[in-house]
């Protein structure tokens, strides 16, 4: 019998930030999956990053994690998604290679002392008499034991693959279903729910006719995601952009009552934000075009990824659809796209933390969460991994988009995969991506989870924006003095300081370099953070009241034993939605659907009476 601090089942997105953070935090870590050879395995989308989801990726960097460093390793395609947008929705993305983002993930968790590795189904959770999980069994017979085990099992419990009217049991293609576990977690009365979700076909890239297509190439220099990459190595290529066209719309709805999303053969809710092609063409109706991205899986691969036509119609439906793509006319199909339902396990059961109430020392993170997206399950897996290894890794809204995510499944569940949207943050001016390691690299030195080469990286970087914010204070001039450098304001006699030049948006950094020359020896990266920074100084220090208003609320704490039922003067409904959410606080409890704001004040005098 083998004994560890925390065992982490499922090597996805979120298994392996979670078991690299616990290992980070010394934790004596075992990460159990099916098939080593898959760690790092990107089931959908060859891609990292994206709006919302590129905050994540950085947010997760600036903790020490491992899916920025991994995406720079193997990135072929860099792009700044909405530049042309302010800089707190921009969302960096990469375009990545699938083998070079699994190898730098394995040699990430290689790296990482205090973690073992380990192939092996966990088919059983050990639970002992007091309610606590005690370990892991698994379908070879193992007993693995650890008094904290975090579940990131993806879109594996219970999985059904979908093709038309053709059904399997799967975790995802070529891989098994976990069944064992599913019927654990419903023996311990966990509530689960079901959804779905589809990928693509892919096709063979040497049968797409490129050089009639639209190509978009990256960013040129590609922008890295981890705060401690210093270039992209990697080759960069480019995407093809083609769509859909009337004919491939005519052939959707002509084989409607044969997908399986429409005849009710799948009746779990699918994400509403990345729909399946059918679902696009039934619920747009007035289009008659949708973009497709043709995305090549890798450096050394003909395998293309044609991003927009998510399908689980027939397979012969796929092939037919696919003639009509202008580039598509020839291309061969190299695999069928599909849908898969699995089993989810409510948020709402969960703490912040993400431990599960009713089974102390039971973390879940990831797909199996409710959520959907790579960036999504690591973001979670890293805040279970670092709960689980004993820190307080609990990020509120106003400081993460980490805290966000849990505080959005927690408080309020999902009724369809939940991904990341900039959107959903009410503080995005202070949450940008540019300044994840600003808002979070420190909690992470004093988490524990930091190593000394970035928290070195990450002081010498705040050094260097101290310093340039003090000397863009330090120079300016009256309009006058401005202008004889070249610098052309109002007027009105005022003295401007380069900082306000800069958040006025009078002059952009190149002129104010022109103007100064000693500011062309700071470094682009800080000169960016610099730009952006001045550009929302005023909005920000209005925000920090708004900031400081939440964070009254967010200290109120609302006791996890709570019995809503004897509580007067609250309806039965906003009862139930309590009883289920059980939030952390009274600013959580403001956030749970449907609880109005009189029975906030009935549970604002609850806590006062209870205080005194
Ligand atoms: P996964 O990456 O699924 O990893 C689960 C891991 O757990 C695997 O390594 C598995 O082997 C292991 N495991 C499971 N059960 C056990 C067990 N009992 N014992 C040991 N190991 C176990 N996301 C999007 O954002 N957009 C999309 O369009 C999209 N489409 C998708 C389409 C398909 C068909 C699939 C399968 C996924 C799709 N996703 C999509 C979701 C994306 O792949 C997941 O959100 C992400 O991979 C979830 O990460 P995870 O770590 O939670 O789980």
């Amino acid at each position: 019998m083998d004994r560890y601090d925390v065992i982490v089942v499922g090597g996805g997105h979120a298994g392996c930030e979670a078991a690299a953070a616990a290992a980070r935090r010394g934790a004596r870590t075992l990460l159990l999956t099916h098939k080593p050879s898959t760690i790092g395995e990107m089931s959908c989308n060859p891609a990292i990053g994206g709006l919302g989801k590129g905050h994540l990726v950085r947010e997760i960097d600036a903790l020490d994690g491992l899916m920025a460093r991994a995406a720079d390793a193997a990135g072929i395609q860099f792009r700044v998604l909405n530049r042309s947008r302010g800089p707190a929705v921009r969302g960096p993305r990469a375009q990545a290679d699938r083998k070079l983002y699994r190898a730098a993930v394995r040699a990430l968790l290689a790296e990482q002392a205090d973690l073992d590795v380990r192939a092996g189904s966990a088919e059983e959770l050990i639970v002992g008499r007091s309610g606590a999980v005690e370990g892991v069994l698994t379908g070879d017979g193992m007993e693995l034991r650890a008094p904290r085990v975090v579940l990131t099992t993806g879109t594996f419990l219970r999985g059904v693959i979908h093709i038309g009217p053709h059904t399997r049991p799967a975790g995802r293609v070529g891989d098994r279903p976990s069944i064992g576990l599913a019927r654990t977690l419903d023996g311990l009365g966990l509530p689960l729910g079901r959804l779905k979700t589809g990928t693509p076909p892919r096709l063979d890239g040497r049968s797409v006719a490129w050089e009639r297509l639209e190509m978009q190439r990256g960013d040129e220099p590609p922008e890295p995601f981890s705060f401690l990459t210093g270039g992209i190595a990697t080759p960069q290529i480019a995407c093809g952009i083609t769509g859909t066209t009337p004919e491939t719309h005519r052939i959707i709805r002509r084989n409607l009552d044969r997908a399986p999303v429409r005849t009710g053969q799948i009746a779990s809710g699918g994400p509403r934000y990345c729909p399946s092609i059918e679902d696009k063409v039934v619920r747009f109706g007035e289009r008659d075009g949708h973009r497709i991205f043709l995305e090549p899986e890798g450096l050394d691969d003909h395998t293309v990824y044609p991003n927009g036509i998510s399908t689980s119609l027939p397979e012969e439906v796929q092939r037919e659809l696919l003639r009509t793509i202008p580039g598509l006319e020839d291309a061969a199909m190299l695999r069928p796209g599909y849908a898969i339902e699995y089993d989810h396990v409510d948020p709402r059961a969960l703490r912040p933390t993400l431990e599960l109430r009713a089974v102390p020392g039971l973390f879940l993170a990831g797909q199996v969460n409710g959520t959907t997206g790579y960036e999504e399950a690591a973001a979670q897996g890293l805040v279970a991994g670092l709960n689980a290894a004993g820190a307080d890794a609990v990020f509120d809204r106003a400081e993460a988009y980490l805290g966000v995510l849990v505080d959005d499944l927690v408080t309020r569940g999902v009724d369809e995969p939940y991904r990341m949207f900039t959107s959903r943050a009410e503080y995005r001016l202070t949450l940008r991506a540019d300044n994840a390691d600003l808002r979070l690299t420190e909690r992470g030195v004093a988490l524990g989870c930091v190593s000394a080469e970035r928290a070195r990286a990450f002081a010498a970087r705040r050094a260097a924006l101290e310093a340039g914010r003090a000397r863009l204070r330090a120079l300016g001039g009256t309009p006058e003095a401005l202008g004889a450098l070249g610098v052309d304001v109002r007027g009105d006699g005022r003295r401007r300081s380069a900082f306000d030049l800069l958040g006025r948006g009078d002059v952009d950094w190149g002129r104010l370099a022109a103007a100064w020359p000693e500011l062309r020896s700071i470094e682009p990266r800080i000169a960016e953070s610099l730009s952006i920074d001045a550009t929302y100084a005023r909005y920000l220090e209005r925000q920090e009241g708004d900031i400081r208003a939440y964070r009254r609320d967010e200290g109120l704490l609302l006791p996890e034993d709570l019995d809503y039922a004897a509580l007067g003067g609250l309806s039965t409904e906003v009862r139930e939605k309590l009883s289920r959410a059980r939030p952390a606080t009274l600013g959580a409890a403001g956030r749970v659907p449907g609880v109005t704001p009189a029975a906030l004040t009935a549970l604002l005098g609850h806590v006062r009476r209870a205080r005194a």
